[in-house]
């Protein structure tokens, strides 16, 4: 244990170029390219989705979706755990009116997800580990366990239609999953005995089922804009030279096609007179809203029967003019976010467009879209399964099926990551919007003399202060030699992979002293968490910025005083005539300034007071360093060093 641990404070950036290296990682294919042009490996593309999942094989000419024994490409992702017996997809179904308690649908929403989030949830519980989890049946059953109950399904079904082994899968997922969402989704195929290959954003997976990984032309920015039943993305990449780059991603995950449904009625519901509907009468009703409107998207007008309804009325019609009518606020609500995306990407125009989800059968939605990016989108591949196909083209490329240079895929983080630094500030380490892979380093010094230890805060958000961002890990680095403040030098790296997992290593540059955590945080952030958080940093820039300047001025005079204090009572004997009594004046007025709302005034004061004392800083600095390394072999330096790993 550190005796002493303290917050880093970083080390004069601007003073010290060369101490910041920004580097833009290879990426390191996981796929092991044995294959030879006779033996294929089998790799599939899965599409793991809230309310459908899907799995796709590419077999060197064309990708198929592979369907149940009814001739279904998608199996609904809900899951019955009775008793004596546990149903799948289609059979799970007609559980969730009859044991609600039992049936687990959605599970997606909660994976890698906090408990606090779900208090209020009758269904849910806690595992004796803590974890989050469905009280069924057939026991608890965490979000992990069913999404690996459906992946086990899929690969199932991959079994029969294939043969020979599966060797591995690309799973998808949405862009915005942090690291705790997509380290449960491996974790379920893991459980599931899927060898991942990578998990792949949605978005991405669209692109590339069009083939626009092979696009030969210069470099061009895609929207994929995704609207299914209960959620709409919106993604804008970047492709070049065969690699894509998420450049941006937005949207509304309370927004799709079932909204529309609701829409239609309500009008319906106005139209009857009916103001206080049953529970029942509201369902069949949403049913018929939900079939007229699929069949408005192929002609103009429809006539449903109602007599389900109980009332006093056997037919109920819409025409498309009207339902365009109804969904029209609605539709414009998905084009103001693709605005909204679009300038997060800094792009004016997009060169294509990609159609994903159910509800862009819509001709409405597709003429909106056509209208907001000027061009007419694509949309020859069905929208339902486009991503577990492009997820199958991705997997045939990572078994090694195709030759070198096939497509990477470089997808973004959704909010910067950075470290919590002296004074509660928050020092970005990897902005937000920043392609994936990526590592960067950083050097941090300690604030103390003598401090032995520091703890590592790493955080997520926009925000300057600590208390604005989200905690996602803290570690410690112990075994620094005690040195005078600043002497120290700690790099500290943050890696995040292609598949959106953070790790974090703090390196003391003199000893080797070493510690590394990887960020699988407590809880996940959604998109309208990660909407909130930047709004808010948006909202409070200036404020932010004036608190930070003032906080920063405030930590380096109180840095400064303190070090000369101590400075000046343990190495007093090396300063020379007449610098003392400067160096007390100095400090006198430093700490007059700093009580004062001034950040340029203290900071200059600090300044003129740092002068005063650079040369004696610089004869104790030798002092403490030549100490440090007195008697100390390399051997016992290699001994003292601390290996810290943690994957929690
Ligand atoms: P997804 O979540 O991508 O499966 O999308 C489901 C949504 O797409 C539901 O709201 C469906 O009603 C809607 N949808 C499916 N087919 C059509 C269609 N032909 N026209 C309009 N909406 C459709």
């Amino acid at each position: 244990m550190a005796g002493d641990v303290l917050f880093v404070q970083a080390a004069g950036r601007d003073t010290r170029p060369g101490s910041l290296t920004m580097v833009l990682l290879q990426i390191s294919e996981p796929g092991e390219p044995t294959a030879s042009h006779h033996s294929r490996q089998i790799a599939l593309g899965i599409d793991l989705g809230t309310t459908n999942s899907l799995v796709a094989h590419f077999d060197g000419t064309e990708t198929q979706v592979l369907k149940d024994d009814a001739g279904r490409a998608a199996l609904p992702s809900v899951v019955y755990f009775g008793s004596d017996d546990t149903k799948i997809g289609y059979a799970a179904e007609p559980f969730s009116v009859t044991e609600p308690a039992n049936t687990v649908a959605s599970a997606k929403r909660l994976l890698g997800r906090a408990r606090e989030e779900f208090a209020d949830d009758p269904y849910l519980t806690l595992t004796q580990g803590g974890a989050l989890a469905f009280s069924t049946a057939a026991g608890d059953k965490t979000p992990v366990e069913v999404s690996s109950t459906i992946l086990s399904a899929l690969k199932c079904r991959a079994e029969q239609h294939l043969s020979g082994n599966i060797a591995g899968a690309v799973i998808t997922v949405p862009a915005y999953f942090d690291d705790a969402q997509r380290q449960a989704t491996r974790q379920a195929a893991e459980l599931s005995g899927i060898r991942v290959l990578r998990l792949l954003n949605e978005p991405t997976a669209a692109a590339v089922a069009y083939g626009l990984d092979a696009d030969a032309e210069e470099a061009s920015i895609l929207a994929v804009y995704d609207l299914g039943g209960g959620t709409f993305d919106i993604s804008i990449l970047r492709m070049r030279e065969g690699l894509f780059e998420v450049l941006a991603t937005g949207g509304d995950s309370a927004l799709g096609g079932d909204d529309f449904d609701r829409a239609i009625t309500d009008f319906w519901l106005a139209e009857l007179g009916l103001t206080q509907p049953s529970a029942i009468q509201r369902r069949v009703l949403l049913g018929l809203a939900r079939s007229a409107k699929e069949t408005l998207s192929a002609q103009q007008e429809v006539t449903m029967d109602c007599r389900a309804l109980d009332i006093d009325c056997a037919e109920l019609s819409l025409s498309r003019e009207v339902l365009e009518g109804l969904v029209g606020s609605l539709i414009d609500r998905t084009l103001q976010a693709c605005d909204v995306a679009l300038l997060d990407a800094e792009v004016d125009s997009v060169d294509r467009v990609v159609l994903v989800g159910g509800a862009t059968r819509m001709p409405r939605v597709r003429a909106a879209v056509t209208e907001c990016f000027g061009r007419e989108p694509l949309c020859r591949l069905d929208p339902d399964q486009v991503v577990a196909m492009g997820a199958a083209r991705q997997a045939d490329v990572l078994v090694g099926n195709r030759g070198e240079g096939e497509a990477l895929l470089l997808d973004v983080i959704p909010l910067s990551l950075g470290l919590e630094t002296y004074g509660g500030l928050v020092e970005k380490i990897i902005e937000r919007n920043s392609t994936i892979p990526v590592a960067r380093a950083q050097e941090f010094t300690t604030a103390r003399d003598g401090q032995t230890g520091l703890v590592v805060h790493v955080l997520q958000g926009e925000r300057e202060r600590v208390e604005d961002c989200r905690s996602l890990a803290r570690f410690e680095l112990t075994g620094i030699p005690p040195m005078v403040a600043g002497a120290a030098r700690i790099e500290v790296t943050f890696r995040v992979d292609a598949d959106g997992i953070l790790e974090v290593t703090a390196v003391e540059q003199l000893t080797g002293a070493r510690s590394e955590v990887i960020v699988k945080p407590a809880f996940g952030l959604d998109e309208t968490q990660i909407t909130e958080m930047l709004k808010a940093s948006y909202e409070f820039a200036a404020e932010d910025m004036t608190a930070r300047q003032l906080a920063e001025a405030r930590v380096e005079g109180e840095a400064l005083l303190a070090g000369l204090q101590s400075a000046m009572s343990q190495d007093g004997d090396l300063l020379v005539v007449d610098e003392a009594q400067h160096l007390k004046e100095g400090m006198q007025a430093l700490e007059g300034i700093l009580a004062a709302d001034d950040p340029q005034a203290i900071r200059e004061m600090t300044e003129q007071v740092g002068r005063v004392s650079e040369d004696f800083a610089a004869r104790r600095m030798d002092r403490s360093i030549q100490s440090a390394l007195k008697g100390v072999s390399l051997t016992s330096l290699d001994a003292d060093q601390t290996e810290e790993r943690s994957d929690s």
